[in-house]
C-alpha cells in the first residue's frame, strides 16, 4: 500500500495554506480534494476581491458554539496575526493591501491572485496533489491513518503518518462543502457540534416591507436583539428583498445571532443614524409648516428612499412623534435564515475542547484540524480566511517540528 508521512485533506484555504507552509524535509506530502481545482472557494472570497484577513483581528471578532478555548485560537492568532499574512503572501510575490474599514486584500483586487499564488508554491514544494479525490474513510491501524478515497480507477486507500483534516464546514456546497466530511472526524471518535449558517441573509416578517423589494439602503444602523438582549449593532448597507434582509449589514448581523434565531430574534433598523429623534421632529415639524403642499404620509420623502419614506408613513400613522420614533426604530421579526447553501460560513464544528494548542487532536495523535472544520467563525471582513491562515500555520508548524524529529530519529537528516 502507499504510504506517505503527511496527508492534507481538504485543498481549500486551510489545506493551501498547510500545503504551502510545511518546511522542507517533511517527508512525501499528499493533498487530497474533492473537487476538480484547489482553492475554488478561496477564489470566490470577497466577490472575488479575496477579503483575506483584517486589522482588527483578535479574539473578540469569533464566535463558537461549543466551549470557547483562548488557549488554542488566541495563541494562534496572536503568533500568525495580521503583519505575518502580508509577510506570508509577499514572499508568494502577493502585495496585500488594507482598505478604509481595516479589510486586507491583495492589492490586484482578484482573489484569484491568492490561489494562484498558493497553488504554485504548492507545487513547487513537490506536494502530490490529488484532484477529484474525494476521502471516504478515515481510520487509524496502530501508528498509521488509513485513508480511503474516490479515485478514477476506483476506490483507493494509503498509509499516512500524521493526517490534517480541514474539509471545511457544511456552508456553500457547491464549493464541496455540504458537511458530509464531519463524519470523518466522529468516526475517529471526535464531537461535531451543533452546525448553523452564518454570514447569511436572514428571513423576516414581511407585511411592513412588501413594497420594498430591490431597495438599497447605505449606512443604515442595524441592532439585533435576541429577547430584550442586544446582541450587536453596527452600520452597514440593507437590502429588501421578498423573504427578508440581505446586503452587508445583514450578513455581520447574521454572525451574532445566527445560532439564536428561533429564540425571538428581531431587528430595528434606524433608517437616519446620523441624525438625532429631536433634530428629525424639529425638521419635519418646519417641513410640515413650510412645505404645505406635502402630504402628511410623504413627509419623509427627500429625507429618505420615497419607497421607504412611505412604508415608515404607513406604519407609524399620522403622528410626527411615530413617524419619528419608526424611522429610527424600524423593527422586523427575524423568522429564519435563507439556510447553507447561501451562507458563507459555518458556526459549530469539531469542539476547541477536542484539540490542545496546536489543533492536535486529544483523541488520535496525529490527527490534526484546521480551518472551518472547527468548532470556530468569525465576523464578517476577512476573519474566517484568517483563521484558516493562522490555524493552518500552526498545524504545519507542529506537523514539521514532528516530522524534522522523526526524520533525525530514522537518520534521514
Ligand atoms: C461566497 C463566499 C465568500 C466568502 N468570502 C470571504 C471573505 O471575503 N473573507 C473571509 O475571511 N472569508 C470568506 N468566506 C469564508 C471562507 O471562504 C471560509 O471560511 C474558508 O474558505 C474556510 O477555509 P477551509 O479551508 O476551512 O475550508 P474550505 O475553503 O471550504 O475548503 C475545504 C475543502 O475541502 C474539500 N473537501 C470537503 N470534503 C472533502 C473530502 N471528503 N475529501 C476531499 N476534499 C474534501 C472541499 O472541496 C473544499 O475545497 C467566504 C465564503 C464564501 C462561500
Amino acid at each position: 500500500m502507499e504510504k506517505v508521512r503527511t496527508a492534507i485533506i481538504g485543498g481549500g484555504a486551510a489545506g493551501l495554506f498547510a500545503a504551502a507552509s510545511l518546511p522542507n524535509g517533511c517527508g512525501k506530502i499528499i493533498l487530497f480534494e474533492r473537487g476538480d481545482r484547489l482553492g475554488r472557494k478561496l477564489s470566490a472570497t470577497g466577490n472575488g476581491q479575496g477579503n483575506i484577513s483584517n486589522e482588527e483581528i483578535s479574539l473578540a471578532r469569533y464566535f463558537c458554539v461549543g466551549d470557547r478555548s483562548d488557549a488554542t485560537i488566541g495563541k494562534a492568532l496572536k503568533r500568525y496575526g495580521v503583519e505575518s499574512i502580508k509577510e506570508f503572501f509577499e514572499n508568494l510575490g502577493v502585495l496585500l493591501q488594507t482598505d478604509e474599514r481595516g479589510r486586507v486584500y491583495p492589492s490586484s483586487r482578484q482573489a484569484s491572485s491568492l490561489t494562484d499564488a498558493l497553488r504554485r508554491e504548492v507545487s513547487s514544494r513537490g506536494v502530490d496533489v490529488r484532484l477529484n479525490a474525494r476521502v471516504t474513510s478515515l481510520k487509524k491501524k496502530g501508528d498509521v491513518f488509513l485513508i480511503g478515497y474516490d479515485s478514477a480507477d476506483g476506490e483507493k486507500t494509503i498509509a499516512a503518518e500524521t493526517v490534517l483534516l480541514c474539509t471545511g464546514g457544511k456552508a456553500a456546497k457547491n464549493f464541496g462543502t455540504d458537511g458530509s466530511a464531519f463524519a470523518l472526524a466522529q468516526g475517529l471518535g471526535h464531537g461535531v457540534t451543533a452546525l448553523y449558517p452564518s454570514l447569511v441573509q436572514l428571513k423576516t416578517d414581511t407585511a411592513f416591507i412588501k413594497t420594498l423589494k430591490g431597495i438599497r439602503v447605505n449606512d443604515a444602523l442595524v441592532r439585533a436583539y435576541i429577547g430584550e438582549e442586544e446582541a450587536c449593532a453596527l452600520t452597514g448597507d440593507i437590502i429588501f428583498t421578498d423573504y427578508g434582509v440581505s446586503g452587508d449589514a445583514i450578513f455581520r448581523v447574521s454572525a451574532f445571532v445566527s445560532e439564536r434565531l428561533l429564540e425571538g430574534a428581531r431587528l430595528s433598523i434606524d433608517f437616519l443614524p446620523t441624525v438625532s429623534e429631536e433634530r428629525l421632529f424639529s425638521f419635519l415639524l418646519n417641513k410640515r409648516k413650510n412645505v404645505k403642499s406635502c402630504p402628511e404620509e410623504e413627509l419623509l420623502c427627500g429625507i429618505v428612499n420615497n419607497q421607504i419614506a412611505r412604508a415608515i408613513a404607513k406604519r407609524a400613522g399620522t403622528g410626527l412623534k411615530d413617524l419619528v420614533a419608526v424611522t429610527k426604530d424600524f423593527t422586523l421579526k427575524v423568522t429564519g435564515s435563507l439556510g447553507f447553501d447561501y451562507a458563507q460560513v459555518t458556526k459549530g464544528g469539531v469542539p476547541l475542547s477536542e484539540v490542545n494548542e496546536r489543533f492536535e487532536s486529544k483523541k488520535v495523535k496525529g490527527l490534526y484540524f484546521a480551518g472551518e472544520t472547527l468548532d470556530i467563525d468569525g465576523e464578517c471582513g476577512g476573519f474566517n480566511l484568517h483563521f484558516a491562515y493562522a490555524s493552518a500555520r500552526t498545524v504545519a508548524q507542529a506537523i514539521g517540528k514532528n516530522s524534522l524529529e522523526k526524520s533525525k530519529g530514522r537518520g534521514q537528516v
